[in-house]
């Protein structure tokens, strides 16, 4: 005998009324079994889409989806945690760069990542560019690599949160999947359950990410904070910009070598200033973390002198000099070594290439990232089913920025993919995509807004 009835659940939120913690409980539970019908789930789902949750309601949903799973526990390591998420854009690969640039400072990342769906590109299938490079690590593999190497970067198990996985998948069928309550719920609950101690939100604002404006992306921001520090990680948020793609490639392993290049000191300076921007975030959030919780696994107890030299270290932590002197780059060949990869190995190049060129002179004063993602995936880096392979040498490279200047037949884009007859579709999504103008446009910096204590 069930506790309770679907539809006296589902009539509750249709009416405006605010569910029980009970109620949240058993309805999350009895659809992770199967209790609850797909359609009974589905129009408490739209209840929920028109008509909200309130932040007790929202923090007891996110309970009982964390509840369906296990919740990894990181505090016998050595060292503290941190990780970030990113909401999904085009060109996204800090993943690659941040990881390793935090871990060189001694601070663990567990980041449990996803596959491309979309317009948008999945770190994972980035990483599967690189020969031999495994994403599927056991638990016990995760948490050896994270005390040897200081870092993972994997596919999340099954076991983590398994209400979001029927969720998620509900929600994509059934128009509901751009509500601040239910993306929040689903990305904290994985997120609470891989175990980090800090969290950092990359929270994008444009035409390439979920949330179009910035009064939707703080939104999402300030509820997704609220949700992280009601469940005991520390987590802040950056707004930032995504109207455009971030650095000059989107597509698997062209933004595998984009990484490696700001590893080395390099790449375009969006990236580089992002990257930094969070490396910075995360590493100010672990010294707050050391200095109040200490680093249990250390025996370093909170507020003692070990804990405050801790923290001061990380709080003087310089990220710029890590990419200079090569200790990202070494902690990012030990990362990619240590699940199989070959760091030194040759990356694949698409078979094709077709340029895109400039029919007039003047300043590019616009790229839209979202016809840019919807290029990349049409020539073959993205897979529009679960099941889909990818092409890890497709997709997009991007010659010019905008703000800078190009005259007339200069290269704009030039598009990667191992199969021709792509090339037609990937040119009608780019139709639009950029413009050009006589005037230089006013750039601002991809970082618009910081969320957090
Ligand atoms: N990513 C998630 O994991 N869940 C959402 O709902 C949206 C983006």
């Amino acid at each position: 005998m069930e506790a309770f009835d679907a539809v006296d659940v589902i009539a509750a939120k249709r009416d405006r009324q605010v569910l029980t913690d009970a109620q949240i409980d058993w309805v999350i539970d009895a659809y992770t079994r199967g209790a609850v019908a797909e359609e009974q789930m589905s129009a408490l789902l739209m209840a929920v889409f028109l008509n909200g949750l309130t932040r007790p309601e929202l923090n007891r949903w996110t309970a009982a989806m964390l509840a369906s799973g296990e919740r990894l526990d990181y505090s016998h390591l050595s060292r503290p945690t941190a990780d970030k998420h990113s909401t999904g854009g085009v060109g996204d690969k800090i993943t690659l760069i941040l990881t390793p640039l935090v871990a060189a400072f001694g601070v663990a990342v567990p980041q449990l990542s996803g596959r491309g769906l979309g317009h948008t590109g999945g770190t994972l299938d980035k990483l599967e560019a690189i020969p031999g490079w495994r994403a599927v690590l056991s638990n016990e593999e995760m948490y050896r690599q994270m005390e040897s190497v200081g870092a993972v970067i994997c596919q999340a198990g099954a076991g983590l949160a398994p209400a979001d996985r029927k969720l998620y998948a509900l929600r994509d069928v059934t128009a509901t999947v751009s509500c601040v309550p239910l993306i929040s719920s689903s990305i904290m609950s994985k997120k609470i359950a891989e175990g980090t101690g800090v969290l950092v939100l990359d929270v994008k604002c444009g035409s390439g990410a979920f949330m179009e404006d910035m009064a939707h992306a703080r939104e999402l921001a300030t509820t997704m904070v609220g949700l992280g520090e009601d469940h005991g990680v520390m987590t802040s948020a950056l707004v930032t910009d995504m109207s455009t793609p971030l650095g000059l490639t989107a597509g698997n392993a062209l933004e595998v070598r984009e990484a490696v290049e700001v590893l080395a000191g390099g790449g375009p300076a969006d990236v580089v200033d992002l990257t930094l921007a969070l490396a910075r975030e995360m590493l100010d959030g672990a010294a707050r973390r050391v200095e109040a919780q200490g680093i249990p696994g250390a025996g370093i107890a909170a507020g003692s002198p070990e804990a405050m030299r801790r923290a001061d270290d990380l709080r003087g932590a310089d990220p710029v000099a890590a990419l200079k002197d090569g200790r990202a780059m070494d902690a990012w060949r030990a990362l990619i070594a240590a699940q199989d990869g070959d760091p030194a190995a040759d990356l694949p190049w698409a078979k094709h290439t077709e340029d895109i060129v400039a029919d007039q002179d003047g300043f590019l004063t616009s790229l839209d990232a979202l016809k840019v993602g919807v290029a990349a995936w049409r020539l073959g880096a993205g897979r529009a089913r679960k099941e889909d392979p990818v092409q890890a040498g497709a997709g997009v490279v991007m010659h010019v920025k905008p703000g800078q200047r190009v005259s007339r037949g200069d290269r704009l884009m030039t598009l990667h993919t191992d199969e021709p007859e792509r090339f037609g579709r990937a040119k009608d999504a780019l139709a639009g995509a950029w413009a050009i103008g006589s005037d230089k446009p006013n750039t601002s910096s991809v970082v618009m807004e910081r969320i957090g204590a």
